[in-house]
């Protein structure tokens, strides 16, 4: 196995990240690129040895970075922020080549929310207090005391986000880390791990184990010096690691699937209606937050629907590396092949293909909208990660808030309508962790984001994420302080 690969001209070590020191493994899997299916390298495949060793890792250099200052945290995690944005060209490129997400996008968007990610919680962990308060004379005093060392593990729809989404707040709060990135898009990791090393985080503080979650998850999550396990990825996966977790109460963190609804009243401005909708196809559909059940006022669904097909024959499917691409290949054939079940299954059950319905080729789903479609039935109710829309009607808003509500997810929620009345009406009875008012994927680091029901358990940003990576301690202290007798 070669250590290091090419990748769109950048250098990527391919071997593990472990107490400081790359780290190879007796056998490898082949990762490959989205946009042709071409090997892209060998990447080192950890197993339960590399676990422990990476946990070992993160649990000696444990006490060293809890009992570093915040001011000299922060300040490293500024530094790790800088060289994001050094190296953003870079891993820009090699993002979209491992996982097929758009070139411009990451430049753009993504890359400079990763330093972001970095420079927030460097700073909201400056602010990050509490009030003493008294009880009758006794001094009450809250610290956030770092829990340990925190196992991430990440999906390949969007992997430095999400990666660094977790990696900030659990360094930010004094724990260590191993990152377990997805076997499908692993490689931006790899080049995190450099980033930390050149911004003066100490050895083993951030580890990087690759591999496949079957052979290298249980070792993680079932072992008894991990204090954190947080989790972005599917249900089933999710239930499995909460299930070898068990084995020491490891407390989770969960943020799993959506089949999120874009509302549509007649009231609605249909034109903001369908740009919002259009924009579900992003990421070839492999977005959690995706709004991909279309709710549409009956009186309004005719023309809806003729402005959408109108406005989705416009989009550029292709090359992700091209600026006037808008959407690009989806992650992996098996996914297309997963993709297209979910349509083949709808169509023999009676829904209608308005737009797309089939593979472009071996990489690329075509923008695919079914109409037709059973509110109890698996196109409607569960998570198909592809650019597969679906299209009801509704005909009074308590009919919509009840489709709205009816599946098993509660991740997210837009609805569009022109009646600040009924928008707080609505808003109030949906369940889901985010809901968008004519709007759509307008993030804040400051707000709480996570899913209810099956969409996941917990919150992450601002407070509520060092709430998850802190044991948090109340310390009483007497009144006259430090008497030896109780008062
Ligand atoms: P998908 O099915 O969309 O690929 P997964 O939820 O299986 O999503 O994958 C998300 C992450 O979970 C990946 O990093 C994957 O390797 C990891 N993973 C898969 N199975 C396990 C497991 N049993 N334990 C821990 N992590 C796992």
């Amino acid at each position: 196995m070669a250590d290091k690969i090419i990748v769109g001209g950048v250098s990527v070590d391919t071997r593990h990240w472990i107490g400081g020191r790359r780290v190879a493994s007796a056998e490898t899997f082949a990762d490959s690129s989205p946009i042709d299916g071409a090997v892209l390298g060998e990447i080192a495949r950890g197993g339960p040895g590399e676990a422990q060793a990476a946990v070992a890792a993160a649990k000696a250099a444990f006490p060293g970075w809890a009992a570093t200052s915040r001011g000299e945290r922060a300040r490293i995690l500024h530094a790790i922020a800088d060289g994001v944005e050094k190296r953003l060209e870079e891993l820009a490129i090699v993002e979209t080549t491992d996982n097929g997400a758009l070139l411009r996008s990451h430049r753009r968007g993504v890359m400079p929310r990763v330093a972001h990610n970095f420079r927030f919680f460097a700073d909201w962990l400056l602010k990050l207090g509490h009030e003493d308060f008294e009880t009758r004379g006794h001094t009450n005093h809250v610290s956030w005391d770092p829990a340990g060392p925190c196992v991430l593990i990440t999906p390949w729809n969007a992997p430095l986000m999400l990666a660094t989404w977790k990696v900030a707040p659990a360094l930010a709060a004094g724990n260590t880390v191993v990152l377990k990135p997805a076997e499908w898009s692993p490689l931006t990791a790899s080049l995190l791990a450099d980033i930390a090393a050149e911004a003066g985080l100490p050895a083993g503080v951030l580890n990087v184990v690759q591999g496949y979650g079957s052979e290298i998850g249980d070792a993680l999550t079932s072992h008894p010096d991990v204090r954190r396990i947080s989790f972005t990825g599917s249900v089933p996966t999710a239930k499995r690691i909460a299930g070898s977790a068990a084995a020491n109460l490891t407390p989770l963190g969960l943020e799993l699937g959506g089949k999120s609804p874009l509302l549509v009243f007649a009231d609605a401005d249909l034109d903001l209606a369908v740009d919002l909708a259009v924009e579900q196809y992003d990421n070839a559909g492999q977005v959690c937050l995706a709004a991909t059940r279309f709710l549409v006022e009956e009186t309004v669904a005719e023309e809806f629907t003729r402005r959408f097909v109108e406005k989705a024959g416009q989009l550029t499917q292709g090359d992700p590396r091209d600026e006037g691409t808008d959407i690009g290949p989806n992650i992996h054939p098996r996914q297309l092949e997963k993709i297209d079940g979910f349509v083949q299954r709808a169509v023999a059950d009676g829904a209608r293909v308005v737009i797309g319905g089939q593979r472009k080729d071996a990489q690329y789903y075509a923008p695919t909208l079914l109409t037709d479609v059973a509110q109890d039935s698996e196109i409607v109710q569960e998570e198909v990660f592809g650019p597969v829309l679906t299209l009801q009607t509704f005909s009074s808003e308590d009919e919509a808030i009840r489709l709205a509500n009816d599946t098993r997810f509660g991740l997210a929620a837009t609805l569009v309508t022109g009646d600040p009345e009924r928008a707080e009406r609505v808003t109030a009875q949906l369940v889901a962790g985010t809901v968008w008012v004519n709007c759509f994927f307008v993030r804040d680091l400051q707000a709480p984001f996570g899913g209810s029901r099956l969409s996941g358990v917990g919150r992450e940003g601002g407070t509520w994420s060092f709430d998850f990576y802190c044991d948090l301690k109340n310390t009483v202290t007497a009144p006259n302080g430090w008497s030896r007798n109780h008062g």
